[in-house]
């Protein structure tokens, strides 16, 4: 009987081992069947979404100094430097500054500025040797962003959410060819026209 139960959980354990084996088989035979969507980094770059948030701009002449971006930061991340002038009742800024090897990019910030000097640009290439280097001041975060379309060296190619509909590699898409769903002001244009009359 005790060799008849070990055959028969050896035969289990086989078909087990043989079913996992098979599971893993149908995810590599399915890929075998997609186009690579391999992208050539640094000589391609996929273009991020519209509502990418990369590193953050920042306007000097913009800010009041009000500290509404600290208070909003999870982390109290930005330092906003400034001298409080008694003569004339008013905050005078001296310097600004956001650690981007800090910041989780969360773009509270950003949403609460209320002179809206602060804004997430598109530029997601921070890496650097020393992090010390992350710490961005006034004049690093006013640099105007760095913008994958604009630079002669690289290919930009779209990214999933650009591509028409069926299509997985962007190399070799025909300029013009239109992305899936709709844009923005195209949904706009249509819920403007659905507006029942006022
Ligand atoms: S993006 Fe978020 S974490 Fe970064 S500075 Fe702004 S509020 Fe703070
Ligand atoms: S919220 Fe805007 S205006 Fe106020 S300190 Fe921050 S960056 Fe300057």
């Amino acid at each position: 009987m005790n060799f008849l139960k070990k055959v028969s959980d050896y035969a289990g354990e086989a078909v087990q081992a043989a079913k996992y084996i098979g599971q893993g088989l149908s995810v590599t035979f399915d890929h075998m069947q997609r186009r690579p969507v391999t992208v050539q980094y640094p000589y391609e770059k996929l273009v991020p979404s519209e509502r990418y948030r990369g590193r953050i701009h920042y306007e000097f002449d913009k800010c009041i100094a009000c500290e509404v971006c600290v208070r909003v930061c999870p982390i109290n991340l930005p330092v906003v430097d400034y001298e409080f002038n008694k003569a004339t009742k008013k905050k005078e800024l001296k310097s600004y500054s956001i650690d981007f090897g800090v910041c989780i990019f969360c773009g509270n910030c950003v949403e609460y500025c209320p002179t809206n000097c602060l804004s997430m640009t598109e530029e997601y290439e921070l890496a650097s040797f020393d992090r010390h280097d992350l710490n961005f001041d006034s004049v690093a975060l006013g640099r105007l962003p760095y913008k994958v379309t604009n630079d002669p060296m690289v290919t930009p190619l779209r990214e999933f959410a650009y591509l028409p509909s069926g299509v997985i590699d962007p190399h070799d898409l025909p300029a013009g060819s239109q992305r899936a769903g709709s844009r923005p002001e195209e949904i706009l244009a249509t819920l403007e026209k659905d507006k029942p009359d006022a």
